[in-house]
Parts: C-alpha cells; sequence; structure tokens
C-alpha cells in the first residue's frame, strides 16, 4: 500500500484477471479483421500494454493525447494534443482504449474527431467505468471494471502527475487532494 492511499479497490491479480476476460472479447470481436489499438495517453499506457499483450492476433499500436485543463478533480476543457497520421486512422478500424470513463467527454469526443477524420469503425475499451458520473451519452464496448464515484489513482491514473505507476487501483485520502487542490491533474 502507498501511505496517500484510503484503501485498494481492484489488486494486481484481480487488475489482470478482469483483462483476461477483456481481452478474449477483444480477440472475438477482432479475429480475422485488422484492427489498430489507438491508446489515449498518458492515463492508458498502463492498461493497454498489458491489454495488447493477452490479445493473439495481429494488431497495430496507434497514441493519441487529451487531457483536461482545470483543477483537481474536476474535469475542465479538452485539449488533443497530438493525433496520429492520417495513414493510421483513414479507412481503419480503431479501439479507442482509455483509463476511466467519467463524464463521457473525453471519449465521446475523441470518437467524433477519429470518424470525421475517416477511420472505418471506432470501438472503444476502458478500463474503469464510472456510470454515476456521466455528462453525455455514451457507453463503451467493453470495460474492465466499474467503479462508484469517488476519485481513483493507480494503474496508469494520476492525481497531479503522480500515482501513475502504482500496480493497484486505490481510492486517494481526502485530505491528499484537498491539499493539493490548486493543481491540475
Ligand atoms: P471524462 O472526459 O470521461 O470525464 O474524463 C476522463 C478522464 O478524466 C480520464 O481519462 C482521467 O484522466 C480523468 N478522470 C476521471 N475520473 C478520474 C478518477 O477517478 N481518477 C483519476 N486519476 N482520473 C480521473
Ligand atoms: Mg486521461
Amino acid at each position: 500500500m502507498h501511505e496517500d492511499v484510503e484503501r485498494i479497490l481492484f489488486n494486481e491479480e484481480q487488475i489482470l484477471a478482469g483483462i483476461d476476460r477483456v481481452a478474449e472479447e477483444v480477440t472475438r470481436t477482432y479475429r480475422g479483421r485488422d484492427f489498430t489499438v489507438v491508446s489515449v495517453l498518458k492515463g492508458s499506457c498502463v492498461f493497454a500494454s498489458d491489454l495488447i499483450r493477452r490479445i493473439p492476433i495481429p494488431l497495430e499500436l496507434a497514441f493519441v493525447s487529451a487531457s483536461s485543463y482545470g483543477a483537481g478533480t474536476e474535469s475542465g476543457d479538452l485539449a488533443l494534443n497530438f493525433f496520429p497520421a492520417e495513414s493510421e486512422i483513414s479507412g481503419r478500424n480503431l479501439l479507442l482504449v482509455d483509463d476511466i470513463l467519467d463524464t463521457g467527454r473525453t471519449l465521446a469526443r475523441l470518437v467524433d474527431e477519429l470518424r470525421r477524420r475517416g477511420a472505418a469503425e471506432v470501438r472503444t475499451c476502458v478500463f474503469l467505468d464510472k456510470p454515476a458520473r456521466r455528462a453525455v451519452d455514451f457507453r463503451a464496448d467493453f470495460r474492465v471494471f466499474e467503479v462508484a464515484d469517488l476519485f481513483v489513482v493507480g494503474y496508469g491514473l494520476d492525481f497531479a502527475g503522480r500515482y501513475r505507476n502504482l500496480p493497484f487501483v486505490g481510492a486517494l485520502k481526502k485530505e491528499c487532494y484537498e491539499r493539493s487542490a490548486s493543481t491540475a491533474r
């Protein structure tokens, strides 16, 4: 455990078992078809790298970067920092992978943008899903775990840039985000 973590929600063993399950669903969906896993940086890099190693069929890998401006644990305006080359999107079947589906704004925006840029098909896969917080109508095609409405860190998820390297998912102690409420995540 880590001194800033209130409690562990999912440990390493549970995470890998959950990913095995979703990797099988993804494999069934794409068997016999070309597809590209598009990992949304930075948060999904840990999840995406574990996920792709459990998918035994051919795939390509690409990255996009999305970050919300704004303070603390609320998401603000979205900045899409870069996209893969046109040739990596146009006419391709894309599986957009993110760390957590919260309000849904990030993925809704990215799906629209990738379709606008000519993707043949866009599906989504999230590590965590927080349905209680949804602000736009959005559903992921694949998800590993559902979580309650609380701020979590670890396994790629950060607070103010930290905790991404924790091998588990935990709830951050309240005093940790109240202490640094002015820092963007
Ligand atoms: P959405 O656009 O769905 O509201 O937000 C998605 C992004 O918000 C995620 O990719 C993640 O960066 C951030 N986010 C939402 N909920 C949490 C959370 O509980 N913990 C952390 N660390 N980030 C979160
Ligand atoms: Mg993120």
